[in-house]
This record gives C-alpha cells, structure tokens and sequence, in this order.
C-alpha cells in the first residue's frame, strides 16, 4: 500500500508546487493503481478507465486548499460506511476482514460532523469524508481535507472480542482522536492559518473542541477533568528557558516539525480554555462561528481570531490574549491575606528556580469558603490587591459559616482557592496560612476534583524549582491518600513516579521506603477497586484500577506481584482469561519484567509469545510499553534491539522508550550512541524522532550527564531537532539541580522511613 504524509513540508516531494499553507489551490488528482487496489483521495471519484491490469482513477476537483492537506492512499481496504442527516457520506477503511473494527470510528465521525456543524453554524465542505487506519505512521493521525489518516492503534477498536470494561479506555481515546481530526475540517482545512508561526490555532483549538465534543457525546467520561492532564504538560514544557512562544517565528522549513509540540497543543487548548472560560460559552461560541464564516476557504493570523472575539465580545481579548501568545512561560502568582485584602505577585515561573522577565495579564478566580463566593478579575501588573470583604461577609458558605455569625469558627475553617477549577495557564503559591487552610479543605473535602489536581501539580512544580522542600510535597500526598477521582489520583501516580525518579539519585539506600510509602499511599483505592472489573461501575474506575495496579507493580509491591504474575499465568493458558482486562494486564506485565533477569527469563519468553501471537495493535503497544522495564541493563539493551528489529512496525518503538527503567537508563543511552547512524538511517528525523531523545535523555539528573549529552550531540545537531535537544538536556540540569536540594533535607531518609513503616 502507499499513503501520504505532507504535513508540513513535504508534498514538495511529490509535486512541484508553492509549499505554504497561505498559498491554496484547487487540485485535480488523477492516479494509476493496480486494478484490484482501492484508490482514495481529498475528493470523491469523478471516474475511472481499465487500461488491462492498471487503472487510472480520476478524482472531482477540490476546492480551494493548502498543499500540506494533499493526500491519496492506495491499497486493500474492507469498510463500512454511513451517512450523516445532511447528506454527508462517510466511510472508513480498515485493514482486509477488520471492518468491524472501524465501526466505532465510523459512528464518531458521523456525530462529529453533526455537532461541528451545528456549533461552527458552518456545513461541513466536503461532499465525503474518508478516514482510513495505515500501518506505519509517524504521528497519531492526520487531517487531510476529507481524507483522515490514522495509526491504526488510534482507531481499530475491536469491540466484538472486547468486553465492556475493556472497551472504555480504547473508546475514549479513539473518540478524542477522531474528534481532533475531524474538528481540523473546519479549524485547519477551511480556515486555514496563514503561517507555521499559528500552527497553533489548528491544533490548540481542534484540542480544545475535540474534548468540547467528547464531552458533549459521552458527558459520563468526565474529559474536562482529563484535560487538566494535558494543561500539566504544556505548564511543564512551557516552565523550561528553553521553551518557545505559541506564536513562534519559523524560518527554516526543517525546524517546523518540533513545533508540534506541547507548547502548540497543550499550551494552545489550555489558553483558549482560560479565554472561553473568561468570555463565557455563548459569546465564544457566537465569535467562533463568525471567524469561520469571515475566513472560510482563506487563511488567518493569530491577531485575526482576537479580533473577531474582540468585536464579539466588547472585551480588549487582543492585549488579553498576546500576552499569553506572543511570549513564552507563565506568572507564578504568589497570593497573600492581609485582613480583608489579597494581594497578589506575578513572576515568570521557571524550573530553573530564577525568575523570568515575563508580564501577563492574567484572569484570576477565586472563591472564599465555597464555589459560590467567587470573583475575578484582570491582573494587569506585578502587583495587585482585592478586597475581599463581601466575600467575608456573605451570609453563608458550604459550612453554613460567616465571619461576622462565628469568627473563630470562621478563622478556623475558611479556606481560598485561587484559579478556580485550573481554568488558568498560571502556578499559584499561597502564603503558609493560607496553604494550611487549604489542605484542610482538601481533607474534608470541600475542594474540587480539578482544584485537587492542581495544587498537587503546582506544589510539585514548585518543589522542583527549589521553592518548596520535598518533606512538605510528600506531607500534602498524604492527604490525598483517600481520594478516589480518576484525574487527581493519576497526577498523584505521576508525582510519585517524578519523585522516584531523583530520590533514586539523591538517596538511593533508602530509595525503597519512599517506594513502600507510596505503596502505602495508593493501597486504599486498590483494595477498594480491586483487580476486577464489576458490571455497570463507572468509566473512570475502569481507567483507575489500571493506573494503580500498575503503579503497585512499579514500586514493586509484593502482594501485586505476586497476584500479577498469578493472573499472567492464567493468561498464558488462556488469552481470554477473565482474571486480567485490558487495564490490568498492562500491571501484569510490568511485575513480569520486574522479575525478569538474564538468569530467570522464562516469563519475559513467554510474554514476547504473547507479542508475536496478539491480533491487535492495542495489545501489542501494551506489552511494547512495559519490555524495558527489566532491572537488569542486559535486558534493556536486548529489548531495545528488540524494538528496532523487524519484529516491531517502526512507528511502535517509542512505546517501548517510556518503560525503560532506571537501572536500564545507562544501558539505553549506550545503545543510543552505538546506534546512532543506524536510527537516522531508519527512522530519520520526523515525528518518531524526538521520542528517541527525549524520552531516553529524560532519565538522567546528573549534570555530568548532561554534559556528556552534549559532548555527544556537540557535531551531530541538526536543525530538525536542535530545539528538542536543548530542552531535553535542560530537563536533566533542572533535575540534577532537584537532586541537590533534596540532599541537603538531611533529615528527609529519616522522616521517608517513618512515613513508610506507619502504614
Ligand atoms: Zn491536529
């Protein structure tokens, strides 16, 4: 078979033609296939005439389109098809004898276009739609007009052989997946931006509306909450020196590839999810619609969006908004109580502990005692003040408590949340009275899921910088001991593994207490989810009991081990076994490779039987994501050379990157050096590529390492991954630096192991 990839600078290898996005045109395509192949492209087949064993298919002109959303793909499909209420006829095409798999895409493709057309108040353009599951890709998927390319991993859902707790997880991603593609006919296809340097008003705003439509199809999957995840990351990468603006100036074609990155995704959703929920839905909404009638068919800058919001709304969004696009980073809003009054701080937040430059006009939230007393408004410089004291004196809150009924009381259990429900891209750190109040807020649990989240994730952050100890951090996870959402719960695994990460390296003789302790932490929800799945219980329980048990079996936990290798062997007689989902395998696998050794390596056989044998993508990308977890360096380095054979499609060996363990770490980097000319040759420097470093650099927190990094890369550096490099190498600095504070807390092995011996 063959299929395209243009995005974004290639279809000048298939054509000659003006290779910009802002430079669009109509395109006739004609294509000579073998006669038994099936031929796709962006438009529908005008005709087709038999020249004996070839054929030459000739498809309707396109309207008006950017070259980098050209796509044909040939060869041998089976598919199913539906057509949507406006005529719209929809087909998606999956591997031979597999179209029962695409079924599930299929039906989310048909919604999608419904609800976008009803939201954007603009008909989908195209008289069809394809979407098709390939083989080998680079990325996720790709939105050619009318002609959707996924990996298969991303869209073939084989509901048939799954049970219903199995099918969630896969469902859910699927959904967002194909909700973002589709979302791109509009936000991407029909306006078009105009340069690389807005690519993030393609894909900040199909991420942003791809969890706006999910939610709207499955509201019981809670995605917003999920998204929080995604808002983490772009605060992650976008806390780095070397991080970029969203609107970043591209003047080389090879270098616009990395920025398909946390910064145009996840920052870019997570600023239009602060403006949206600044504006409100209607307005949003109502400006959205008229930008895509205003552009439809042309392209757009950045300013052009803010513009139409602006007119909209009757608010200044473009000063607004070009603070957060047009610089990188984000305030650290520092927040003290002084009577009735709450002052606030903005600086630059940085991993590297120094504070940035920055400004920001930044939304803050807040509420007082409960969600019903809130506020907000615009900090436009470092420093600003509020008074509180309606806030103070409103009648009630939650607890039935007013300042002026009860003080004391009030003194005692009044607590505020600022940016309330994470809906802003900023860190707060609160003064020490108010932080106290806090956790005893989450304690009774007053606090929302999201609000949670995020003072984890920004007591995380901050600990990182060297702003806070870790005995506080690990002080505040304990408080999280009992909680029982989805989201929280899966920051919290996160943050346990972050901390593993440079505990290892600053304490390694006592690196197994702050193991048992986190085992400590997450055994209540694991005994209360267990390993099966109950009929009818909720979605996100389904994705909970995964996250945990493979948690448990990471910290190497012995009673999970030992009930994983159990329910394994079960598995190998009968690979139907109820005893493991879809979910729990994944722990299972983990607590084989954890045993696994080059002296007892009788499990890890067995599982690669499982890897050869298993029918579908999804199960093959789940044990490629735990091999590597070995202890022992030989093993890392023959799953690595695993991953690169023929055994594995090229686009799957990066799942088998973000399991590698930290014993393995120095093995991976050896194998990295010795196979350097080999990756180039094979995976070049697309997509795939910046998994290769990052994901292998990323386990080191040494600054001799990072050195020896750099050494390495010193005359081997292109412009197609410079960028990548330089944050990979600062993310190890920045842990190197965590590894040195956490030294100097001498009193931290002592309290570790108090922690983990109480239970
Ligand atoms: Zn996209």
């Amino acid at each position: 078979m063959a299929a395209t990839q243009f995005e974004a600078v290639d279809a000048r290898r298939c054509f000659p033609c003006w290779d910009e996005p802002a430079l669009k045109a109509a395109f006739q395509i004609t294509l000579d296939v073998p006669l038994e192949l099936t031929a796709l492209s962006n438009m529908p087949i005008l005709k087709e005439k038999l020249n004996g064993d070839i054929k030459t298919v000739y498809f309707e002109e396109s309207p008006m389109m950017s070259t980098y959303l050209v796509a044909v793909v040939v060869g041998s499909f089976d598919s199913v098809e539906e057509t949507t209420a406006d005529g719209i006829r929809v087909r998606v095409y999956c591997p031979p004898g597999k179209s029962d798999n695409g079924k599930f895409a299929l039906h989310v493709a048909v919604k999608a276009l419904e609800l976008y057309t009803r939201y954007f108040s603009v008909p989908y353009p195209l008289p069809k739609l394809d979407m098709v599951a390939v083989p080998e890709f680079a990325g996720g998927a790709m939105e050619n007009y009318g002609l959707i390319i996924y990996r298969e991993n991303d869209m073939l859902h084989d509901e048939l052989q799954s049970t219903a707790a199995k099918k969630q997880r896969l469902s859910e991603q699927i959904t967002v997946v194909a909700m973002h593609e589709v979302a791109h006919q509009w936000f991407g296809n029909l306006v078009t931006m105009e340069w690389w340097t807005h690519l993030w008003l393609n894909e900040g705003f199909a991420t942003w509306v791809s969890y706006m439509a999910t939610d709207n199809l499955f509201p019981e999957w809670k995605v917003w909450t999920q998204f929080l995840q995604y808002t983490a990351s772009g605060l992650h990468m976008d806390s780095l020196e070397k991080s970029h603006p969203i609107e970043v100036e591209i003047i080389h074609a090879r270098a616009v590839l990395e920025i398909f990155d946390a910064i145009s995704y996840e920052k870019g959703s997570a600023v239009i999810q602060m403006l949206q929920s600044y504006l409100g839905d209607a307005i949003f909404q109502k400006s959205l619609s008229s930008y895509m009638k205003r552009y439809a068919w042309k392209n757009a800058k950045t300013e052009d969006l803010w513009s139409v919001l602006t007119e909209e709304s009757g608010v200044e969004v473009t000063n607004l908004m070009e603070t957060w696009t047009k610089q990188k980073g984000y305030p650290l809003i520092s927040v003290n109580l002084n009577g009735h009054i709450l002052a606030f701080e903005q600086s630059q937040f940085l991993l590297s502990g120094l504070a940035g430059e920055g400004l920001w006009i930044v939304p803050i939230t807040l509420c007082l005692g409960s969600y019903e007393r809130q506020k907000k408004f615009l900090l436009k410089t470092r420093c600003g003040e509020i008074d509180i004291s309606d806030l103070f004196n409103s009648p009630s809150d939650c607890l039935g408590l007013s300042e002026e009924n009860d003080p004391e009381k009030f003194k005692e259990h009044f607590w505020i949340k600022i940016n309330i429900y994470q809906s802003g891209f900023y860190r707060v750190k609160y003064e020490d009275k108010l932080a106290t109040q806090l956790i005893k807020a989450i304690e009774s649990n007053y606090v929302s899921a999201p609000d949670k989240f995020g003072i984890l994730d920004d007591t995380h952050a901050l600990c990182q910088a060297g702003k806070q100890s870790l005995s506080s951090l690990l002080t505040l996870m304990g408080v999280y001991r009992k909680d029982i959402d989805y989201t929280v719960v899966s920051n919290l695994i996160e943050v346990c593994y972050n901390i593993v990460k440079v505990y290892y390296d600053a304490f390694p003789d006592s690196v197994d207490y702050l193991r048992q302790y986190f085992i400590n932490i997450l055994r209540p929800s694991a005994e209360r989810l267990g390993w099966e799945s109950v009929s009818g219980e909720p979605h996100l329980n389904v994705l909970l009991r995964g996250e945990i048990s493979m948690a448990l079996a990471s910290f190497g936990d012995e009673k999970t081990h030992e009930d994983a290798i159990r329910r394994f062997k079960s598995l190998l007689m009968d690979r139907n076994t109820p005893l493991l989902s879809a979910d729990t395998k994944r722990a299972a696998y983990i607590a084989v490779m954890r045993k696994t050794t080059v002296a007892s390596r009788n499990y890890f056989e067995s599982l690669l039987s499982i890897y050869r044998e298993a029918d579908t993508v999804q199960e093959k990308e789940r044990i490629l994501r735990h091999l590597a977890a070995s202890p022992d360096p030989d093993i890392v380095m023959e799953v690595l050379n695993f991953l690169a054979s023929d055994e594995v499609r090229d686009q799957d060996i990066i799942y088998g990157f973000r399991g590698i363990s930290l014993e393995g770490r120095e093995a991976a980097w050896k194998w990295l050096k010795d196979h350097w000319d080999f990756i180039l040759n094979k995976y070049g420097t697309g997509l795939l590529f910046t998994n290769f470093l990052t994901d292998i650099i990323a386990l080191f927190s040494s600054n001799e390492k990072a050195d020896e990094v750099e050494a390495f890369f010193a005359n081997r550096t292109t412009l197609a991954f410079a960028m990548n490099l330089k944050q990979s190498i600062e993310q190890v600095r920045i842990k190197a630096r965590w590894v040195q504070n956490i030294k100097q807390e001498e009193s931290l092995p002592e309290l570790i192991k108090q922690l983990a011996i109480k239970g």
